[in-house]
């Protein structure tokens, strides 16, 4: 949902209401992506954003406390990749993963941004991967995977970061494992040898398959005897995530999204500007393919009702979505185990031909090329500060900079390669060249796009703004912010251009 960035815009400018002296925001209520007006007057708001200014260390120890980078070379086509995030709800809504698939040779990196709280955010994040590991397993493996004995361990992907932050319930664990035990059974059951295998439609299926068996086990929890259970996974029914996943196996990237994150591809094109190359479509309101998908999936004469505001139901902004059952469940179930906890309210008004949501991905294919440099994943608390052109330059920028910081050398030649030519070398020292104007404050290129996308003017870094935009008083920050997760995937160039 679009955060109305005040301090970028400057208070004072169009948002103001002449006759009323009042500031309008977007906000966010809490069961949901919901939007409202809320109304502060300019004298109010320039008291409650005159923080006192952070000096240079703290804004550095802010934007640097959450950042990691990972060297993989020499690995495949991933050199490294960076991320970093920068809460703005308290607890944080945003998740991440990256991961190596264990018995293949993928790696993969996910950004999903809860609404409604974290729970469905939390939960989508520890357990897609191993669905997605598991759906690409060779028959050999998940025969043996499938048939393991009880308590034997499993691991199917490699974690680079801990994904986990908040506590489930060991009962919910329990749930979790059965379903994913089932899956695995239903996998080996549906793989014949030699069959024909579609990455583009098998990530659509994992994604409908763990959206389907929450709701299951959902079910589950209401035919168990524990009402805590039952709460807990209610609970997580009623928030909702969206998630965009890269899958990244030699030069072939798949990205699977349902929601609004984004994923964006870094391109040097042969004139040396950087291409912003999107690799996701919005599953919004502004995308009008996506209404029309909507709309064409019931009656005509809903078609008024579905939509308000700009929002499913005038409630919910994402069109696609992990969880948010009360937007998918028949109505029968909702008043059996909603209607009871939450009132008659949580019912959507003319709710009548569920469900009106749904967690199945668009997925994109793109085989790298050498001049594909980078990939960016991001939660829309960052795309809401800056496009994805102005990304992909920032990024770009950072790599030309950053790569002036390190002494000159040629890549070895050898059995991999023949050595570069006389007009590559050249090529190289220009782009160093000018890298030396884009000397990066920070190491890390994730750290260094939030520090641009939140502090960057055409002059360069203003110090006041990025102070101000950090020291917004908790209560009110989700007004000017989202949180921001980001990840930056940097490819091998080596790699890459003896592979094409
Ligand atoms: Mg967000």
């Amino acid at each position: 949902m679009a955060v109305v960035p005040v301090m970028r815009n400057q208070i004072g400018s169009h948002l103001i209401n002449p006759s009323t002296q009042q500031l309008q925001f977007w906000s966010q209520a809490l069961n949901g992506k919901i939007k409202f007006w809320s109304n502060v007057t300019y004298t109010q708001c320039r008291s409650r954003f005159s923080q006192p200014k952070l000096s240079p260390q703290q804004v550095n120890t802010i934007l640097r406390c959450n950042e990691s980078h990972v060297d993989l070379s020499p690995s495949g086509s991933i050199k490294c990749f960076d991320v970093n995030q920068l809460p703005s709800n308290n607890p944080t809504e945003d998740r991440r993963a990256e991961a190596r698939c264990v018995h293949t040779t993928g790696m993969l990196f996910g950004v999903f941004d809860g609404h409604g709280g974290w729970p469905c955010a939390e939960m989508i994040c520890r357990r897609l991967f191993n669905y997605i590991a598991a759906s690409l397993l060779p028959l050999d493996i998940l025969e043996q995977v499938a048939n393991r004995k009880d308590g034997d361990p499993l691991q199917l992907v490699q974690w680079y970061n801990k994904p986990y932050a908040g506590n489930f319930s060991r009962e919910l664990g329990h749930l979790s494992d059965t379903s994913f035990n089932r899956y695995l059974g239903q996998l080996l059951k549906n793989t014949k040898p030699n069959s024909e295998f579609n990455m583009q439609d098998n990530l659509v299926k994992v994604f409908q398959q763990l959206d389907r068996d929450f709701w299951d086990e959902v079910e589950a929890a209401e035919l168990s005897s524990s009402t805590s259970l039952l709460n807990e996974m209610l609970t997580i029914a009623m928030s909702g995530a969206v998630a965009c996943v890269a899958h990244l196996d030699g030069v072939h990237l798949h990205i699977a999204n349902t929601g609004d994150c984004r994923a964006v591809l870094g391109t040097l094109s042969e004139s040396n500007t950087w291409v912003a190359k999107p690799l996701t479509k919005l599953h919004g309101f502004e995308n009008p393919e996506e209404v029309r998908r909507l709309l064409g999936e019931h009656p005509a004469n809903e078609s008024s009702t579905i939509i308000k505001q700009e929002r499913l139901f005038g409630q919910l902004s994402p069109l696609r979505a992990f969880g948010d059952f009360r937007f998918k469940w028949p109505v029968s179930m909702q008043k059996r185990l909603l209607v009871p906890l939450y009132g008659h309210n949580i019912l959507p008004p003319n709710y009548y031909t569920p469900p009106y949501l749904t967690a199945k991905p668009e997925v994109t294919h793109h085989r790298l090329l050498p001049r594909d440099k980078f990939l960016v994943l991001a939660t829309d608390g960052l795309w809401e500060q800056v496009p994805p052109s102005r990304v992909v330059q920032m990024v770009g920028e950072y790599m030309s900079g950053r790569q002036t910081l390190e002494p000159f050398r040629l890549p070895p030649a050898g059995k991999r390669h023949k050595g570069l030519v006389l007009g590559e070398i050249n090529e190289i020292l220009k782009q160093r060249q000018e890298g030396l104007h884009h000397k990066p404050i920070d190491a890390n290129a994730a750290t260094h796009l939030l520090r641009n996308a939140l502090g960057g003017t055409e002059y360069g870094i203003d110090h006041t703004m990025l102070s101000q935009m950090l020291s917004v008083p908790e209560d009110v920050v989700r007004l000017v912010r989202d949180d921001i997760t980001i990840v930056i995937v940097f490819f091998d160039k080596d790699y890459l251009r003896h592979r094409n």
